[in-house]
């Protein structure tokens, strides 16, 4: 039976990347060495972590006042690489934007750096909707938001006009629509919720922004070690870059970030028109801010769980199970996921309204 995968992350990939990754573990490039025992000084290495910055580049229209490059830790080590490369060591501040979880982890992380104020947060309706009436202070040393919660389901559509470097965690939207990255000082995102397997974290780093907080930043945590290294000052996670690039290089071959966001639309759209027309359910998130990656809904009656919970598990339907601290369902959307199954799950939400409703 056809596998529906609504997984939260990792994200899944598209069949071609799960093929190209076998092969290459086997037999990379017919060099007669598996990827995961090549050097990641090897030249047909070195060229994987160059070609995958090239396309991130490329793909997502980055100007050559940004860097980007690729480290280990994921987003949560990225946390705290923010506060380390742009806080200031004397007097610094922080300012973030509280909207879930993963914008809460960040917060701690910036806090134990030095001030950290929080210009506003959706904490009071359990993250609910996105803040929009804040102001961020222009005596702070960077603002920080996340444009995907991942959590709760909320997305924000607009960012606001920052007058310091705005920072933005786009672990779980990078590579799902158009953003003008210009606007941006700094993107940051584990590569395991739409650009390749767990593994990573992406940054996009604007140049002018570093060196100038006077901290002793350790050489790993310093973003300019891996501007000047290129992605590869130490032993790099040469499997999972290779992951990601097979999979930019897929979305370059369907017709890029163009191509995806209308893909991505016209799921959540799919999605939401269902839970919005179907009875049984409702989306506890506010309508303006529904993610298009990832869509949060409760059953109105819960003594019914087991019986919904019975009918998706039946349709080849896995990992649709809400966060364990807020319940209900979550069905998450990444980039290869084909619209086919989200109508699947549409398909058993109607029908379980027609047996129970
Ligand atoms: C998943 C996620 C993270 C954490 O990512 P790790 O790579 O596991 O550290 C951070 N922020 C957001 C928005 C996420 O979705």
């Amino acid at each position: 039976m056809k596998i529906h995968n609504f997984s939260a992350g990792p994200c899944i990939l598209p069949q071609e990347v799960f093929d190209r990754m076998s092969q290459a573990v086997l037999n990379f490039n017919n060099t007669g060495l598996s990827l995961m025992e090549i050097s990641h000084r090897h030249p047909e290495a070195e060229e994987v972590m160059r070609n995958t910055i090239r396309l991130t580049k490329e793909l997502l229209n980055v100007p050559n006042t940004h860097e980007v490059i690729f480290t280990q830790g994921g987003a949560s080590l990225q946390f705290v690489m923010v506060p380390f490369n742009l806080m200031r060591e004397n007097g610094g501040k922080a300012a973030y934007l509280d909207t879930g979880v993963w914008a809460s982890k960040a917060i701690a992380e910036a806090k134990r750096m030095g001030m950290t104020e929080v210009v506003a947060s959706s904490s009071d309706k359990k993250y609910s909707y996105i803040p929009k009436t804040y102001e961020i202070p222009s005596d702070a040393d960077y603002f920080h938001c996340t444009s995907n919660n991942t959590v709760a389901g909320t997305q924000m559509k607009s960012f606001p006009d920052s007058p310091i470097p705005i920072v933005c965690d786009m672990s779980s939207d990078i590579m799902s629509k158009e953003v003008d990255i210009s606007k941006f000082d700094l993107i940051y995102g584990g590569t395991q919720k739409n650009m390749g397997p767990a593994g990573n974290a992406v940054a996009i780093v604007k140049k002018e922004i570093l060196g100038k907080t006077g901290r002793n930043i350790p050489t790993y945590l310093n973003y300019q070690t891996h501007i000047d290294k290129e992605s590869t000052f130490n032993t790099w996670s040469v499997l999972a870059v290779y992951g990601a690039m097979c999979n930019l290089e897929w979305l370059k071959k369907i017709g890029g970030i163009p191509e995806i966001s209308k893909r991505n639309k016209a799921k959540s759209e799919l999605m939401y028109a269902e839970i919005d027309r179907n009875g049984m359910f409702a989306g506890p998130v506010a309508l303006e801010d529904r993610s298009d990656m990832n869509a949060t809904f409760v059953l109105k009656d819960e003594n019914l769980k087991d019986e919904f919970d019975t009918m998706w598990k039946a349709a080849g339907i896995v990992n649709l199970k809400g966060h364990r601290i807020v319940g209900g369902y979550r069905a998450s959307m990444y980039n290869a996921m084909p619209i086919e199954s989200v109508q699947v799950l549409v398909d058993v939400m109607k029908a379980f309204e027609e047996k129970f409703g």
